[in-house]
């Protein structure tokens, strides 16, 4: 399939696999919060967020409100928390939507149950334990004293508590078991006085793969349902990619040796080079780092990327490709016709964590959803031509984006 000139295919099928590694990782009884932050960590969100629900989670996580309303609003009805905490104006709309939301201060106590009574609700909690990330988060010596407020507040439900790891290796990390004591012992001294209620979750995708324990009733994975792993975790080899980035060669020259090529000549044809441009560049999603450094799939064999990574397009010495031709398609990263790239492999050529690679796909690029019974594409923008725009006068509410199209 061929979206014009850079899409992502998502596959569905890579995160039902996932989530059954992950689950059977975890075992029956637990719980999946997927976490669906920053757009499902580039993949689309509601796209992910309803085929995963078909597939048994039982909530989501996500980064800021307005992340939650719009799964609210494109009908998820499961429990959505915003992870971290959220700012006065995110309050009310986050509220009356049911979201739940993290909470780590007597003044977001306050503040979100002078609200929900204004708003004649209960405002569902979790509360945030910093047990060693530094982060957000109520410092453990302050927990039972917040869970106290929590539960005087009338307006308040206590839904859960958490805390969140910051080794990316997980429990084969000895900073990890110390977090994990530290809110073992919260919960300890919270059981004593009857203040524990909702749901308990500790794990991110690391701790889940190096088994960390005790696992509570609920965990929260994100990457690895993403199908990427650092590769030193223990069945990290079973996850599958489910985002491939893909592109199609727009243009081939053939120059001769000194020939100059991209922004800042930073590289120049030693002998007669095949020169392939592909229509993406940062804002795309492939990093500026990876000038003179990444390489790209085309026709099943690496093609290195020479120059400069520029904003729309990058450039490809495609010499030693037989056969190549306009319109073949290029692999970024992720799988496609039997070939591969690992997100793994291309951040550490960019420099930067697989985290990065996937968030950075930019808005332009259309998410394309295979696998599944549904395949579907989350266009990036309506096609306006500059003419059919409305004048100021006359200016009237943006139309509506179509935000998904049935494939037939
Ligand atoms: C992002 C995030 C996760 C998921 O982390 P992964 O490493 O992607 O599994 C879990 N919990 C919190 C609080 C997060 O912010």
């Amino acid at each position: 399939m061929s979206h014009n000139r850079v899409w992502a295919e998502i596959d569905l099928d890579a995160i039902e696999n996932n989530l059954a590694v992950i689950r059977a990782r975890v075992g029956v009884g637990t719980r999946i919060m997927l976490i669906v932050k920053a757009d499902a960590y580039g993949h689309g969100a509601v796209g992910i967020a309803h085929h995963a629900i078909k597939l048994g989670v039982s909530a989501l996580g996500v980064g800021t409100s307005a992340e939650a309303l719009e799964l609210r609003d494109s009908g998820i009805r499961v429990p959505i928390l915003v992870l971290g905490t959220v700012v006065d104006e995110e309050v009310s709309p986050a509220l009356r939507q049911g979201i739940d939301i993290g909470i780590h201060s007597s003044d977001r106590v306050q503040k979100l149950e002078q609200t929900a009574k204004a708003l004649g609700l209960r405002a569902r909690v979790h509360l945030n334990v910093d047990t060693g990330m530094g982060r957000l988060g109520v410092l453990p010596e302050s927990a039972v004293r917040l869970l106290q407020e929590i539960q005087a507040a009338e307006h308040l439900e206590l839904a859960g508590i958490m805390s969140h790891i910051s080794a990316p290796d997980g429990a084969l990390n000895p900073r990890t078991l110390e977090q994990s004591r530290a809110f073992e012992s919260v919960l300890r001294s919270a059981r004593a006085k009857g203040l524990v209620r909702g749901w308990i979750h500790l794990a991110n995708s690391a701790s889940i793969f190096t088994d960390l324990q005790p696992a509570y009733d609920t965990v929260r994975p994100g990457i690895s349902a993403y199908g990427v792993l650092p590769a030193e975790l223990s069945g990290s080899r079973e996850l599958q990619p489910v985002m491939s980035l893909l592109s199609r060669i727009v243009f081939l020259k053939d120059v001769p040796a000194g020939t100059p090529i991209g922004y800042d000549s930073t590289w120049t044809a030693r002998h007669d080079t095949r020169i392939a441009t592909l229509p993406l560049g940062y804002n795309d999603g492939v990093s500026w780092r990876l000038g003179n450094r990444g390489e790209v799939v085309v026709r099943g064999q690496r093609a290195p990327i020479i120059g400069r990574v520029s904003m729309d397009y990058i450039t490809l010495d495609v010499s030693h490709i037989r056969d190549v031709a306009v319109d073949d398609h290029a692999l970024l990263f992720g799988r496609a016709q039997g070939t591969s790239l690992s997100v793994a492999e291309v951040a550490r050529k960019a420099d930067t964590i697989p985290y990065e690679i996937t968030c950075s796909v930019g808005k332009r690029v259309a998410r394309v959803f295979v696998g599944g019974q549904d395949a579907f594409v989350v266009q990036p923008f309506p096609v306006h031509s500059v003419a059919s725009l409305p004048r100021k006068q006359e200016q009237r509410a943006p139309a509506e984006t179509p935000s998904s199209l049935p494939l037939g």
